[in-house]
């Protein structure tokens, strides 16, 4: 059975570093050789402080970054941002200050590459320093995600899709939350980390990834060789069922999950973790469907007293289904495709997913699919 181990641990950097040592040696023997080239592929979405748990804090960034120095290798840390320049990420986020004497490079993924990722997906553009790493270390945050409920170890390795090509594959995917599940697991597959350390020291739970989702100290940092296995070990431990996590569903029919982990290591079922409200996307009699969607189906809303009508969630959107009117935004529900990019690019929290009332109600008599 695969390995997973968990730690509680706090960001205080004089115990981390240890822990993160110990962590990543307990995995085996050569996961980061001498001279390789390591990409540390953090979840660096959008300028945040630590404080809003929304990034990798800069401390677990620099353990990491430490332990691949100590081995005699090159360690580089990349990731390609939702929204935000990386510099003000790296400056707000604190990885400059974090990691000022440490030789690393930093940037912000570029240039991608094609490979093939596998059917039915084919050829897809992935950056280039992950497919040309030696060794890819993982280091998602551990938090709630309106559209595909969690996002942990798979879903992290979605930032090797550069800058709006990430649009695309949403819009391509479309309504259908487990072909984005399969992209996501293939794409996870292609890159194939060596190493993946969630941080769920400070995680976040609600409406997240973004500013929506409410910060919660967990203490704990969960790591294995293994992603898929990762994510089902912090399934354990928030005491959800994986099988909730789309992704998880798409590893197992992919072959890439079995049903348990070993998990060595001392951890406490989290009790109340607010998961987010991921109504289906679909409903109805196929006829209907589009109808429904419209009406009926749980939506983006926008909070007008919180909402600086910045348009970042206009620029972003993949279905184009926001327009900016002179005091608000607004939704063109029926080309809206739900996959909530905007709740999670939105700077300043001012988006919710919403069910309507139409919807609860239809779903609560199990009307709908
Ligand atoms: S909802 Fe958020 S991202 Fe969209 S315009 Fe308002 S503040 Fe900007
Ligand atoms: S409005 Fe929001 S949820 Fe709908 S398609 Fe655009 S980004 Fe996705």
């Amino acid at each position: 059975m695969i390995k997973v181990f968990t730690k509680t641990a706090a960001y205080d950097y004089k115990t981390l570093k240890p822990i993160i040592f110990e962590m990543i040696d307990a995995m085996g023997e050569g996961l980061v050789p001498e001279q390789s080239r390591v990409l540390i592929k953090p979840n660096l979405l959008l300028p945040a402080n630590p404080e809003t748990a929304i990034l990798t804090h800069p401390h677990v960034v620099r353990a990491v970054a430490e332990y691949v120095l100590s081995k005699g290798a090159r360690p580089l840390i990349a990731d390609s941002p939702a929204t935000g320049s990386f510099e003000k990420i790296m400056q707000e986020g604190g990885y400059y200050q974090a990691l000022k004497d440490l030789d690393v490079d930093f940037k912000a993924f570029k240039k991608s590459v094609k490979i093939d990722i596998g059917q039915p997906f084919g050829r897809i553009e992935i950056a280039e320093e992950a497919v040309e790493a030696d060794v890819v270390i993982n280091l998602p945050k551990l938090k709630t995600h309106t559209g595909m409920f969690l996002t942990l170890g798979v879903k992290n390795l979605f930032g090797c899709i550069v800058g709006l090509r990430k649009t695309k594959w949403h819009l391509r995917s479309g309504v259908d939350r487990d072909m984005f599940a399969r992209l996501l697991v293939q794409i996870y597959r292609a890159v194939n980390p060596a190493i993946t350390i969630v941080d769920g020291i400070l995680a976040l739970e609600g409406q997240g990834p973004g500013k929506s989702g409410i910060p919660r100290h967990l203490g704990i940092l969960v790591g294995g060789r293994d992603a898929c296995a990762v994510d089902m070990a912090i399934c354990s431990v928030l005491g959800v069922d994986a099988d909730e996590l789309p992704t998880h569903k798409a590893a197992k029919i992919l072959g890439l999950a079995g049903d348990a982990v070993y998990i060595s290591g001392d951890f406490n079922i989290v009790q109340n973790f607010k998961l987010p409200d991921t109504a289906p996307l679909t409903m109805g009699p196929k006829p209907l469907q589009r109808f429904m969607r419209k009406h009926l189906l749980q939506r983006p809303e926008v909070d007008d007293l919180l909402c600086k009508l910045c348009g970042e969630c206009r620029k972003y959107c993949p279905a184009k289904a926001i327009s900016q009117e002179a005091e608000t935004i607004d939704f063109d529900y029926d080309g809206c495709i739900r996959c909530y990019c905007c709740i999670e690019i939105c700077p300043h929290g001012a988006l919710r997913a919403t069910e309507t009332a139409g919807g609860r109600v239809l779903r609560k008599l199990s009307i709908l699919k």
